[in-house]
């Protein structure tokens, strides 16, 4: 039996601070792997999550870990090993989004999103291939900008296209350890990365775009994420699962 089998596995959750990443963390507990809550600046935050997590029954430990920076990633995977002896499951979810036509993107914003986004899911990826127990589950968070390419989301949805051909041929460099890679792809999700700096008009407008008329939660997100994670998705393998309500 793999520790995927056994009920003791480990995970960790990448910018789960809040947003998508928090309600991942929270709902993994559930069904009982204990979670690496990882965050880049809000301390209190992640702290406060990982409390609640515990108070409920869990097991976390909030971990402060730039994605970008390969040390840092590695010592985020010691500090796994350490407080709970290995790693099973690794969820990829920190990132950020800047919006700006091609002609006016900005260096300092264009080289951050390539650094966090995909360079830290590289970082990651390659610490997890390394690192993660057989049986294990890595799942990335890409986006469904990959299929929509509505103009000014082009270098953020380069760094997710990077990430779903990534998710591709990890799934394949990791053949005989009885690990999966996959890609989840939201559609708009009510969390700050989507909703800051759009008027209420523009929100309103977007949540009506997918055929179930209304934006994503980061609920809707981590109960993805946790089939993938789970024995129900075992099976699933080198995939882009697009949860978005039908937008694409
Ligand atoms: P939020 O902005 O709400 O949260 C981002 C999280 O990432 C925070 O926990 C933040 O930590 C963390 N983070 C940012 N930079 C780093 C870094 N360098 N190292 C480690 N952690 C970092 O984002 P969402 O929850 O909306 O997004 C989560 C993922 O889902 C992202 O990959 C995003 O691209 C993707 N996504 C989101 C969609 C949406 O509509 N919201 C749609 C499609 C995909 P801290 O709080 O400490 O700053």
């Amino acid at each position: 039996m793999t520790n995927a089998d056994s009920g003791s596995r480990v995970a960790i959750v990448t910018g789960a601070s809040r947003g998508i990443g928090a309600a991942i963390a929270e709902r993994l507990p559930r069904d009982g792997l204990a979670v690496i809550v990882n965050y880049a600046g809000r301390a209190a935050d992640a702290a406060a999550l990982a409390a609640r997590i515990e108070q409920a029954g869990g097991r976390a430990r909030p971990v402060q870990a730039d994605v970008s920076d390969p040390a840092a990633v590695a010592r985020m995977f010691d500090a796994a090993q350490a407080a709970f002896g290995g790693v099973d499951v690794l969820v990829n979810n920190a990132g950020i989004m800047h919006l700006a036509t091609l002609a006016e993107g900005d260096d300092a914003l264009i080289d951050r999103q390539l650094a966090v986004n995909l360079k830290g899911s590289i970082n990651t990826m390659r610490e997890a291939a390394r690192r993660l127990r057989d049986g294990g589950r890595i799942i990335n968070l890409s986006s469904s900008v990959v299929g929509l390419r509505q103009p000014t989301y082009g270098v953020y949805a380069a760094t997710k296209a990077g990430i779903e051909v990534l998710s591709h041929v990890l799934a394949k460099e990791l053949r005989g350890r009885g690990i999966t890679v996959n890609a989840v792809a939201p559609g708009p999700t009510a969390t700050e990365l989507f909703l800051d700096g759009k008027p209420p008009e523009l929100v309103d407008q977007l949540a009506k775009l997918a055929p179930l008329e209304r934006l994503g939660q980061p609920e809707d997100i981590a109960g993805v994420v946790a089939f993938l994670a789970g024995p129900d998705g075992a099976w699933v393998n080198g995939q882009v699962l697009r949860a978005n309500g039908g937008i694409v």
